[in-house]
This record gives structure tokens, C-alpha cells and sequence, in this order.
């Protein structure tokens, strides 16, 4: 017996089963139009044509490997390679997810709910789950009401600050962030885990315009996965009061007096094509990892 419990108690300091089943995967970190960019010819984006593979729109899975489910955010338009590349990575099987969350009603968040319909994979009651205004988008206009009536998906409404669970000892929390709402209302997401907690705001229009703050948030969570849209204002010719986001310049002069640990906790995420912290071998993308952020990668593991 007491053999037994040594070896019992080796076993559990040397494989931390309880906390490594649940994690969030990264499943991209571009903007909604991805890369490479429609009508683009600078370098980047052509020499991306070819290897297309490395860079889908941003999107996260949270995945819990023991019971093998998952839930996902955002439902972008590279879904179809997305789940595949989920199959290939993790489970080896085609799965679907338990639910799906989605912030906002810009293309790349969820217009690959496309794919869900009779002209693609023809899901049955697949679970989505989104705050009222989205919902009532989604039920009032083609081609996205069609996949309702037909019950390719079942719609079910959140509540912002209110929680939600459909994978065990996960909670996600939609909460209210500034944007530009055209159609749905914006939402951030707070997962939390066993041990761990995240928050997911891959779109907000300025960190001034939120009621929270960003500097005090840090010191709460594990993880951030925050808009990296744009480096600078330099990199469109467009002007960019149309279309506000924090520039991850401000992010981090606003971040920049946090602690190594605190840093460490950002992952910058949801990148325009133009933003060169797309490309892992560019100085800025050396830079912001030498200033003690970090950059949001297809692949990447956060354990929950
Ligand atoms: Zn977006
Ligand atoms: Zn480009």
C-alpha cells in the first residue's frame, strides 16, 4: 500500500494532470479581412498567397482535451480551415463545438456561419450563442436567418455580465465594450478556468471610451488577448478616426509602468495586414517581445 502511494505521489509531481486538459488554442490573429489582404501588393501579403495556412482571421478554441469537446470564438470566414487545422492538431477527428461565442457582427467575427449551411457542412442545432441585438440580426436578415429557420444553428441569447458554462469548469462572461455597432452590439469575453482566467477583446474602439481600466484589469487576469489592429497611424492611407482602434503603440505606453509578470500576461492579437507584428522575424514583432509582451500565434496553448 504504502509502495502504491509513493508511487502515486511521484506520479502527481510529475505530471500536473488537473490543470494541462483545459486551454485555450489559438486559431488566428488577423483582422477580419486576414492575410494575405484583398487587393495588397506589398511583399508580406503576396509572399502569403502561397502559404496561406499560417494566418487565419482571429479566433480562439477552448479545449478541453480529457472530455474531448470544445467551445470557439469568433466564426470567421477561414472556419473551414480552422476547424481543420483543429482536427489535424488536436483531437484527429472533425469535431464540432459545443458552442460558439461571437462578439460583434463585422465580417471576420462571424460570417463563416456561411459555411454551416446547405450549401456547406448542413449542421444540425448547432449551438450559438450571442447577446439580443446579434441574435436579432442574425434571425432578420439572409443569408444568416436561413441557417435559423432551417436549424443548421440554434440561436441562444447571452446577457452581458452574465455567465455561461458548456464545457465543464469553464465560465464565459460577455461584457460590454465600445465599438462601432452597426449591426450587433460588441462584446469581450472573460473565460475562466479551474485555475486561470482570460479576457478576449479582439475589437474595441479606444481604451479611454471603456468604463473599465485596462492597467487594473491586467493585475485580475492571467491572460489578454487584446486588439493589435494597428501598430501605429501610420500604416493605412485612410483616415483611421473611421475606423478607431487602440494603436498597440498606446497599449503599451499605457501598460508600460506594469510589472515583467504583468506584461508577460498580454498577447496582442486580431492584426491588419499592414500591422508588421504579423510577421514573427520583424523588428517590431522582436521589439514588443523584448519590451515583455507577447504576440498571439496560430498554435499557441494558454492553460485554464
Ligand atoms: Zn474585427
Ligand atoms: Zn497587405
Amino acid at each position: 500500500m504504502i509502495r502504491f502511494l509513493k508511487f502515486f505521489y511521484i506520479l502527481s509531481i510529475t505530471i500536473p494532470i488537473y490543470a494541462q486538459s483545459e486551454y485555450i488554442y489559438v486559431l488566428g490573429n488577423t483582422q477580419d479581412a486576414g492575410m494575405p489582404h484583398i487587393g495588397c501588393n506589398h511583399k508580406f501579403c503576396q509572399d502569403n498567397f502561397t502559404k496561406y495556412e499560417q494566418f487565419y482571421v482571429t479566433s480562439i478554441a477552448v479545449v478541453n482535451s480529457d472530455l474531448n469537446k470544445y467551445i470557439l470564438f469568433e466564426v470567421t470566414p477561414d472556419i473551414t480551415y480552422q476547424l481543420n487545422h483543429i482536427k489535424n492538431n488536436i483531437f484527429q477527428e472533425f469535431l464540432l463545438p459545443e458552442a460558439i461565442y461571437i462578439t460583434h457582427a463585422h465580417i471576420g467575427h462571424y460570417s463563416g456561419l456561411m459555411y454551416f449551411g446547405r450549401e456547406a457542412l448542413g449542421s444540425k442545432n448547432l449551438l450559438v450563442k450571442v447577446l439580443p441585438k446579434m441574435s436579432n440580426f442574425l434571425k432578420t436578415n439572409g443569408p444568416w436567418s436561413q441557417l435559423v429557420t432551417l436549424n443548421n444553428i440554434k440561436l441562444q441569447n447571452t446577457r452581458f455580465d452574465e455567465s455561461n458554462s458548456e464545457l465543464s469548469n469553464i465560465d464565459v462572461t460577455p461584457i460590454k465594450v465600445p465599438h462601432r455597432d452597426e449591426y450587433s452590439e460588441t462584446a469581450g469575453y472573460i473565460i475562466a478556468g479551474k485555475n486561470k482566467k482570460a479576457l478576449f477583446i479582439p475589437d474595441i474602439d479606444k481604451w479611454e471610451k471603456w468604463d473599465k481600466n485596462l492597467t487594473e484589469l491586467v493585475k485580475d487576469f492571467d491572460y489578454l488577448l487584446l486588439d493589435a489592429t494597428f501598430y501605429d497611424s501610420k500604416e493605412i492611407n485612410r483616415d483611421i478616426r473611421e475606423i478607431p482602434h487602440p494603436l498597440v503603440s498606446e497599449t503599451i505606453n499605457l501598460l508600460n509602468s506594469l510589472s515583467k509578470e504583468n506584461k508577460s500576461k498580454v498577447y496582442f492579437i486580431h492584426m491588419n495586414h499592414t500591422n508588421p507584428m504579423l510577421d514573427s522575424n520583424s523588428d517590431l514583432s522582436k521589439m514588443i517581445i523584448n519590451e515583455g509582451f507577447n504576440i498571439a500565434r496560430l498554435g499557441q496553448k494558454l492553460y485554464l
